[in-house]
C-alpha cells in the first residue's frame, strides 16, 4: 500500500467538501433554495461525528471534574445581558467594502497592496491623507481601494413579543459564556462550591459574519463548547496554565495531531475587550494557520458588569479568609465546528490499494461515527445475511460500541469497504463460507492498512474493544 503525499490545500477543501456532501455528514445550508451563507446541516454521519466531540469533550471537562458544573442556558437572553456584557457597543469587526463590486470584506483579512495613485485614480485623496494612506485589493474582482473602515457589529437581533419597540429588542447570543455569568449567583446558591469551580456549557452562537467562509471555519451559525472557571483573584495563572495543558490534552482525545496546532499569544491591543491575556490554539488547516480555539484571563469584568446593571450580589463569600470579593475568571473557548473540521482534513487520505485509488478518513474511533460495519461476504445468501445480522445485533448491544455499529449489504463487498473507508469506520466484519460451515471465525478488515485477520466468534467483541478505548 502506497499513501500518496496530500492534495495541495485547495484541491483538498473541494475534496473534503464533496465528501461530507456524497457521504452524508455535512450539506450547505438551505440547498435547494440555492444556499444561506454562513449556515451548513449536519446529516446523519456529520451528526455522529459532532456529537462524539461533544460527547468526549463533557466527559472530560464535566463528568470527570468535581468542580465544573453543567448548563444549558437559553440562547434568547435579556437585551441587558449584551449592554452589560459590552456586545451592544463593542462585538463588531472593521468593515471594508469594494467601490466597484460592493463585496463587503473584514478590513483584517484583505490584502493591503501599495497602489499607484494615478493609475487608480486617487490623486487627490493621496495627497490629502499623505503618507498614512493605505490600498488593499479585492479579493473578487482585483479593483485597488482605498482602505476605508467602518465597524459594522456582528451580533444578529430580533424582538420577543409582539411588540416591536425597543424594549423587546434581543440579540441571538454571539457566544455561550452570558449565559454562565448570569447563572453565577444560581449555582453558588444551589451546590456552594468552594473557589476554584467552573461552569461549562455546550450550545449554539451566532455572529453576522462579514464573510462567512472555508466550509465550517467560519459560519454564521456553529456551536460553542465553553468553561467559565472562577478563580481567586491571585491565583489565576495557576488555572490558566491548568487548563492550556487540558486543551492539548483534549486535541488528543478526538485523534488530532498536537504537532499541528499552535499556541499564539494574542498582543495587548489585539485581545478581546474583556481579556488581560489570551492564547490562541491554531490548527493547521488546508488554508493555512487559523485559530481552533481561545483560552482567556477575563478578570471580573463579566461578572462585575452584570453587578453593576442588575444591581445583584455576585460577590463571593470566602469562607476561609472571611472576605467577600467578585471572582475571576478563566475561560477555554472551544468551537464545535472548527474541531469538525480539523478532524476532517487531518483523517482525509488517499492511497492506493490492490492497484486502485481509495479515499479514506483516518478517524480515531474516538470520534468516528461508526466504530464497526457488520457484512455478509455477498448479498443474496439467506444463510450468510443470517449469521452476519446476528454478529451485528451482538456488536449493537456492546457498550463499547455505543451502538455505532452498521449493518451492510448493499452491492458488492468492494463497493461496501470503499463505502465505510470514507466514512472512516475503523473495522469491517465479514461473515463468509468459512464462517458457516466450518466455524471459522469471521474476518476483520482494518481500514488503514486494508489486510484482514480471521477472529474466532466469540473474541469478536474483545479484538475490537481493544482498539476502541477512547
Ligand atoms: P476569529 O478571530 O476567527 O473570528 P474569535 O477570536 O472571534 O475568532 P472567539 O470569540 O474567541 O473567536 O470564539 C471562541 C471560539 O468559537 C473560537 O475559538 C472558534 O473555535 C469558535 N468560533 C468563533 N467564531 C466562529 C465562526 N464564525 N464559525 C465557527 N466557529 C467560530
Amino acid at each position: 500500500m502506497k499513501e500518496t503525499n496530500k492534495a495541495p490545500a485547495p484541491d483538498l477543501m473541494d475534496k473534503i467538501v464533496a465528501l461530507s456532501k456524497r457521504r452524508g455528514f455535512i450539506y450547505r445550508g438551505s440547498e435547494i433554495y440555492g444556499g444561506l451563507a454562513g449556515t451548513w446541516d449536519y446529516a446523519h454521519y456529520g451528526v455522529a461525528l459532532k456529537n462524539n466531540v461533544k460527547a468526549i469533550w463533557w466527559k472530560r471537562f464535566v463528568t470527570d471534574r468535581e468542580d465544573i458544573y453543567g448548563m444549558d442556558a437559553a440562547i434568547l437572553m435579556n437585551q441587558k445581558t449584551w449592554q452589560a456584557s459590552g456586545h451592544v457597543s463593542g462585538f463588531s469587526d472593521p468593515l471594508v467594502e469594494c467601490k466597484k463590486c460592493k463585496q463587503r470584506f473584514r478590513a483584517d483579512h484583505v490584502k493591503k497592496v501599495p497602489a499607484d495613485p494615478v493609475e487608480h485614480g486617487l490623486i487627490g485623496k493621496a495627497l490629502e491623507l499623505k503618507g498614512s494612506i493605505a490600498y488593499w485589493e479585492c479579493e473578487d474582482c482585483g479593483t485597488t481601494n482605498v482602505v476605508n473602515t467602518r465597524q459594522f457589529n456582528m451580533m444578529f437581533k430580533t424582538n420577543v413579543g409582539a411588540v416591536e419597540d425597543d424594549d423587546s429588542i434581543s440579540y441571538l447570543r454571539p457566544e455561550t459564556a452570558q449565559g454562565m455569568f448570569v447563572n453565577f449567583k444560581n449555582i453558588v446558591d444551589s451546590f456552594h462550591p468552594k473557589l476554584p469551580f467552573g461552569m461549562a456549557q455546550i450550545g449554539k452562537a451566532f455572529r453576522n459574519e462579514i464573510a462567512p467562509r472555508d466550509f465550517l471555519f467560519r459560519s454564521r451559525e456553529f456551536e460553542q463548547m465553553e468553561i467559565e472557571y472562577f478563580v481567586k483573584p491571585a491565583g489565576w495563572e495557576k488555572s490558566f496554565e491548568d487548563f492550556r495543558k487540558e486543551m492539548h490534552a483534549f486535541v488528543g482525545d478526538v485523534g488530532l495531531d498536537d504537532k499541528k496546532v499552535h499556541e499564539l499569544e494574542v498582543p495587548d491591543g489585539e485581545r478581546a475587550h474583556y481579556s488581560k491575556r489570551t492564547i490562541d490554539f491554531e490548527f493547521d488547516y488546508p488554508f493555512g494557520k487559523k485559530e481552533l480555539y481561545g483560552l482567556a484571563y477575563r478578570t471580573d469584568f463579566d461578572l462585575s458588569a452584570h453587578a453593576g446593571m442588575s444591581k445583584a450580589n455576585l460577590e463571593y463569600y470566602d469562607e476561609e479568609t472571611k472576605e467577600r470579593y467578585i471572582p475571576h475568571v478563566i475561560e477555554p473557548s472551544f468551537g464545535v465546528d472548527r474541531t469538525v473540521l480539523a478532524i476532517l482534513s487531518n483523517a482525509y487520505t488517499e492511497d492506493e490499494m490492490g492497484g486502485e485509488k481509495r479515499t479514506y478518513l483516518k478517524l480515531a474511533p474516538s470520534v468516528a461515527p461508526v466504530k464497526v460495519a457488520v457484512f455478509p461476504l455477498l448479498k443474496n445468501k439467506p444463510e450468510l445475511i443470517k449469521k452476519a445480522r446476528e454478529v451485528y445485533e451482538a456488536l449493537k448491544k456492546e457498550p463499547a460500541f455505543g451502538g455505532a455499529v452498521e449493518f451492510d449489504d448493499n452491492g458488492n463487498i468492494g463497493k461496501r469497504y470503499r463505502r465505510q473507508d470514507e466514512i472512516g469506520t475503523p473495522y469491517c466484519v465479514t461473515v463468509d463460507f468459512d464462517t458457516i460451515e466450518k466455524g471459522a471465525g469471521v474476518t476483520v478488515r482494518d481500514r488503514d492498512s486494508g489486510k484482514q485477520e480471521r477472529v474466532p466468534e466469540n473474541e469478536l467483541s474483545k479484538y475490537l474493544s481493544k482498539h476502541h478505548t477512547i
